[in-house]
């Protein structure tokens, strides 16, 4: 499939089938720790950026096998950038909600929220997981240098406005950058943006995959902590703290070992959206090492979880279907 992947197991949403709105990499911010790569197409213009009918298509073909279906606990609409810049956003989600039961969640960088019509073809969701990273500008610019149209209050405000509007649940992600937007007078911004957005839970998340920007680097256990305790006062929500900070600390103290199972499970992740020779794999992942790259796809073959395929003279690797 071209734009249905997955299921994938994800600590928070369960099993979700992925729908990718759009080709990497269109997007309203170009964030420093983003794992697909730098955007290339720096916008704020809704586009059918990817024909509406073929996605659909795709979910029929999903749906058409209902044993499939389930082990779907969610559909999630996402994207290799910032899904609400597709226009076909709204029917995409009536068109789930009229055909299965399941609930429907979009990851979205929530740049997009202040244009009602925006607002209105996300209503029909069930999760809304919206990003906020920062509330001070400086900050903001510094961590998702966002395109010129991208004004940080009108962000803020259009989140509040959705986060009223909405009858589902609000789920606001922050990702801390060390020395990024990790700063007392950034968890105050923070602070003051969650009391006006006020979400239904509030996820805390650092960088914890290989960046775009390798100065892009996760925070430490105690700046989280003092994240979640400062966001927490005067927030009847909840707070969680998404990091799996054993896993960053084994990769930090040069675990190996944890450094090449990460990148096994990223590779098999790749391969599952699309097949890859080694170059585009090791490109993608930002490892930077052909040979610890070939070393992992090595593995995942001899595993039989992946094939070798030749396509016009060039060696491909792909996810092996039953
Ligand atoms: S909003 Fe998401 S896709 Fe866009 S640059 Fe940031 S992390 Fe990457």
């Amino acid at each position: 499939m071209k734009y249905l992947f997955g299921p994938v197991y994800s600590r928070r949403l369960g099993h979700s089938l992925g729908i990718d709105l759009l080709p990497p990499k269109i997007c309203s911010l170009n964030c420093v720790y983003c794992e697909v790569g730098p955007t290339t197409d720096l916008t704020c213009d809704r586009k059918e950026y990817v024909p509406t009918e073929e996605i659909l298509k795709e979910i029929d073909q999903v749906l058409a096998r209902g044993a499939a279906e389930r082990h779907i606990d969610v559909f999630t609409l996402t994207a290799m950038g910032e899904p609400t810049l597709h226009t076909g956003l709204g029917e995409i989600i009536a068109y789930l909600k009229k055909k299965t039961d399941k609930p429907v969640a979009v990851l979205t960088n929530g740049t997009l929220f202040f244009d009602p019509k925006v607002r209105a073809e996300l209503s029909a969701a069930d999760i809304v997981i919206p990003s906020l990273d920062a509330a001070r500008q400086e900050s903001f610019d510094r961590v998702n240098q966002p395109a010129a149209a991208v004004n940080l209050e009108q962000v803020i405000e259009g989140l509040a406005l959705f986060s009223r509007e909405f009858r589902g649940e609000v789920w606001l992600e922050i990702l801390l950058v060390r020395d990024m937007n990790d700063s007392l007078a950034d968890l105050v911004a923070l602070q003051q943006a969650v009391r006006r957005i006020h979400p239904a839970r509030i996820q805390l998340n650092t960088v914890a995959r290989p960046p775009m920007d390798g100065r892009a680097r996760p925070v430490t256990r105690e700046v989280m902590e003092q994240a979640a305790t400062m966001l927490a006062d005067g927030y009847d929500g909840r707070v969680e703290i998404l990091v799996d900070f054993q896993a960053i600390e084994k990769k930090e103290i040069g675990q190996g070992k944890q450094l090449q199972a990460t990148l096994v499970e990223d590779i098999a992740a790749l391969l599952q959206r699309r097949p890859c020779p080694i170059e585009e794999i090791d490109k993608a992942l930002h490892v930077q090492d052909l040979e610890m790259t070939r070393a992992c796809v090595q593995m995942l073959v001899v595993a039989g979880r992946i094939e070798k395929k030749v396509y016009n003279d060039k060696e491909f690797y792909q996810q092996i279907t039953v």
